[in-house]
Formats: C-alpha cells, structure tokens, sequence
C-alpha cells in the first residue's frame, strides 16, 4: 500500500515498459480508462482472457479514446483462432472467406472479433503487378499484427484488465502530435493496397491530424493505382468518406492532393464551374451537419447532389436541341448515370430515388391548381425539398421559390388558397410568351433570382403532375 502510494506519488508506475519493439504504456500516461470501452466490447475481451487467451481493443477505437473521441465501434483483437473464439461465445458466428472473423453478439450490440494476423513477406506475397496484395491472411502474433495495420495511429492494443496500451510504432507519440504516419515504406504500403491513399485524406479530415510528410508524398505518383481496386471496394470506401461527418473537409483534401479524377470523374467538371462547386460543396456540409444532429443520411441524396449539375448541363443542351423538357430529362438522368457507372459504379439500388428527386425539381415551380398539394403528397417530397432548398442557397434558382415552399407545406389551409391565388394570378399574360429553350447553360436556372416566368411557364406545359 505504502509502496504504491509512493509510486504513485513519485510517478514510477507511470513509465513506459519497453519489451523488445513493444511499447507498454500505463494508464497513469494515457488516461484511457476501461469505462471508455463498450460494455459488450469488454465482456468479450475479459471472457477470452478468462479462456487462457489474449484479448485486447484495437485499431480505430483505441486511436479515437487517445483523441477523446466516442469511437464509432469497438473491434477486439486476439490471439485465438476464429474456431476457438466461436467456441468461447454461444451466440457468435463466423463471417468472411478471405479474413475469417467472429461477430459475437451481445443483446443487440456485435462484437467483431479478429486474430491476430502477419503481413506475408514481399516474396512470399501474392500481388498484382501493381504490387496490390491479394493474399495477407496468414495468423500470427501481435507484433505481426500491428505492422499489417496501415498507420501508426491505427495500430495499437488496449488491454481493458489492465488499461495497459501496446504500442510498436510510436502511435502513441504521433497521436500526441496529431501526426498521420504511415507504417513502413509509404509507397510499397499505398502499392499493396491504393485504398490507404484514400484512407490517410478520410482519417485525417475527420480527425484533423495531419498527413505526415513521407506518407504523403507518394500520393501524388501513385493515384492512378486506384483504378485496380475492385469497384465494391472503392464504393465502399468513396461511402465512408462521404458520410464520415467530414465530407466537405474530405472532398477538399481529395482535391487538394489531386485524388477525386478516377473516383467521381464528374466531380471534376462539376467543381470546375462556380455554380457547381457551390451546390457541391453545400450538400456536402448539409450532409456532415445532419451527421452531426444524428439525424438520417440518405447515400442517394448525396449521389443525387454530386451528379446534378451534370444534369443539368446535359438537360440543357438536349432541349437547346429541340427536345422535349420531359423526355430531355429522362435521357440525361441515364446518359449521366450510365457514364458514372463506367468510372465509380454508383448502385442501381439508388437510382429510384436519385431520379425521383430530380424529377421532382421542376415541379416546384408549378405553383398553381391542385399540382402543389399532389407535390406535397409525393412520397419523396421531403427529400426533393430539401433538394430544392440546396438549389435556393448554391444561387443556382431563386430563394423565393424554396421560401415559398418552406411556408405553403406548414401553413393553414386558407394561407395555402391564397398563396395559390396570389402565385396564379400574375403568370396569365406571362404563358402569351413564345416557349423557348433557354438559351443559358442552367434550365430553369435564373441567376437573377428574378425572374421565373420562363421554367414556369414550359414546366407546366410540359410536365405531368404525378
Ligand atoms: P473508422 O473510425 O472510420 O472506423 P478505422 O481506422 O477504425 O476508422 P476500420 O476500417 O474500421 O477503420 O479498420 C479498423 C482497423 O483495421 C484500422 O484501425 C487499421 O488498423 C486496420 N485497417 C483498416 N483498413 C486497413 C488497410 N487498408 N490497410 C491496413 N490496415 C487497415
Ligand atoms: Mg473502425
């Protein structure tokens, strides 16, 4: 007692262990308490120790609980293989063909449970000519797994009986001085897998860590290598980094290092024009404050947001060439998606909404009759309004038009009558105009913020109401 009282007092206890290239960090430096960890995250690691196995937190949790962030979720790593995890756990299953891991359920919470694997040797590797790896699931020991891990930060264990961290890349200091560091050779790690590049921008945004030198600079040769990644994956990580809460911190940096041309090729004319970039970049922070209130996301809105602008422009030169406004939408929603899919293959599961959303912009400007009412009762209203009301703000249509709606879904029934009365009655000598295309890169675009007479007028000629 009085022994531990002066270590306390004194700071003995409070030393870094080295044990060969292993750093052990005791609580009293790091902080981390085991009340940080998820309950269920912990009951898995105390019962495989109870097993006679090693159990430990890993990866992302341990680098977020540094940072004083809630981590996203709580993976264990262990030295049991998934067959002896499986028999530890009476409700948990194996998942995966290339890496076997064990999800162990905890009433509604799931646990994954990996083992500790090694990074096949670079002549041992099987590898594309690129040098992308297609084998490393190889078992081994916890040093091994720590260096198969991608950055420093990411690789460190955290034993919730003994609050000890386990450290063999110096993550604890980079964290400390919010330093992304790459383990190993930068390029021969992006070479095995491009995805890190993708990675390094993700975690740095939404961590604000910087990229340290040496990891970056490879990024910038390196890029094209992206284009090997099997589409699923790519999507996948193009998903996390969308909805990380940091999406416009993200599509910034991807910009920046030169990174967005093979994923979202459209990206790049899109963010080339003024309008486009605006109306980009405010889905963006619209999507990542949503995050943030824990509000619902939906990856089709935001697909929906990227592509539009290319939409438009396609809609615009179809009708400039004599098409109907109707059937000129319907053929640049596919000609746009179809050329998408050929870079990043966004789901056709989404498409649905994607065009239910587009198609519904040009009913907004038909403000008159019972077409509003049929409008609001659209299944996808909400989500075409908030569709609208990214337009309104990028300066891509007038505000009016998306204040106008902003009341009239609230308001009584007599103020609607009315808004309805007031909005027809000046348009009659307006629909005398002759129909034209317009001649502008925009549609029903009015940069003015003047004047809508134009898309009003050929949208409600033009376009059913349901
Ligand atoms: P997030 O907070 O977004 O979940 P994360 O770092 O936890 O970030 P995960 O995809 O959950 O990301 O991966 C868990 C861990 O697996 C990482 O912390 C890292 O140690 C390791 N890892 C993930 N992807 C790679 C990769 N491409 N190469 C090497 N190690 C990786
Ligand atoms: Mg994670």
């Amino acid at each position: 007692m009085i022994k531990r009282f002066f270590k306390h007092m004194f700071g003995k206890a409070a030393q870094i262990q080295i044990i060969g290239r292993c750093h052990i960090i005791p609580f009293e430096l790091h902080s981390v308490s085991r009340e940080g960890i998820s309950p269920a995250a912990r009951r898995v690691a105390e019962e495989l120790q109870a097993a006679g196995f090693q159990a430990f937190v890993v990866g992302g949790a341990v680098r977020d609980l540094l940072l004083n962030r809630y981590p996203k979720d709580f993976d264990i790593a262990t030295n049991a293989t998934p067959e002896a995890v499986r028999k530890v756990f009476r409700r948990s299953r194996i998942i995966g063909r290339r890496f076997r891991l064990v999800h162990v359920m905890f009433g509604s919470d799931t646990v994954e449970v990996s083992t500790f694997r090694r990074a096949i040797e670079h002549d041992e590797a099987e590898t594309d000519e690129h040098g992308r790896l297609l084998r490393d699931n190889e078992f081994g020991d916890q040093e091994q797994d720590a260096a198969r891990r991608d950055f420093t930060a990411n690789a460190m264990f955290y034993d919730p009986t003994t609050q000890a961290i386990y450290d063999y890349h110096h993550g604890y200091e980079d964290i400390r001085a919010n330093t992304l560091r790459m383990i190993g050779d930068p390029a021969v790690r992006y070479r095995e897998d491009p995805v890190r590049m993708l990675r390094a921008v993700r975690l740095s945004a939404k961590l604000g860590m910087q990229i340290e030198a040496a990891t970056a600079a490879p990024i910038s040769q390196l890029k094209d290598l992206l284009v090997n990644v099997p589409e699923a994956r790519l999507l996948d990580e193009m998903l996390k980094l969308l909805l990380s809460g940091h999406a416009y911190e993200c599509v910034k940096k991807l910009r920046s290092m030169n990174l967005h041309h093979g994923l979202l090729p459209m990206l790049d004319v899109i963010l080339e024009q003024p309008m486009g970039e605006k109306f980009v970049m405010l889905a963006l922070q619209n999507t990542d404050k949503r995050i943030s209130e824990d509000k619902p996301v939906s990856p089709a809105f935001l697909f929906a947001a990227l592509l539009w602008h290319e939409v438009l422009a396609v809609w615009t030169a179809r009708q400039q060439k004599g098409e109907r406004p109707v059937a000129a939408l319907h053929e640049a929603m596919n000609e746009v998606l179809e050329r998408q899919r050929a870079q990043l293959a966004i789901p056709r599961r989404y498409d649905t909404v994607m065009k239910e959303i587009w198609l519904l912009q040009p009913r907004f400007t038909q403000r008159s009759g019972q077409r509003p009412l049929r409008l609001l009762a659209q299944e996808r209203f909400r989500g075409a309004y908030d569709f609208l009301l990214l337009r309104c703000e990028s300066g891509e249509i007038d505000m009016q038009l998306g204040a106008w709606w902003t009341e009239f879904q609230d308001t009584s029934e007599e103020r609607r009558t009315e808004m309805l009365q007031i909005d027809e009655a000046p348009k009659k000598p307006r629909r005398r105009k002759k129909k034209a295309a317009p001649a502008s890169g925009d549609v029903q675009v009015n940069e003015t913020g003047q004047d809508e007479t134009k898309s009003d007028e050929y949208m409600q000629a033009e376009f059913p109401s349901d």
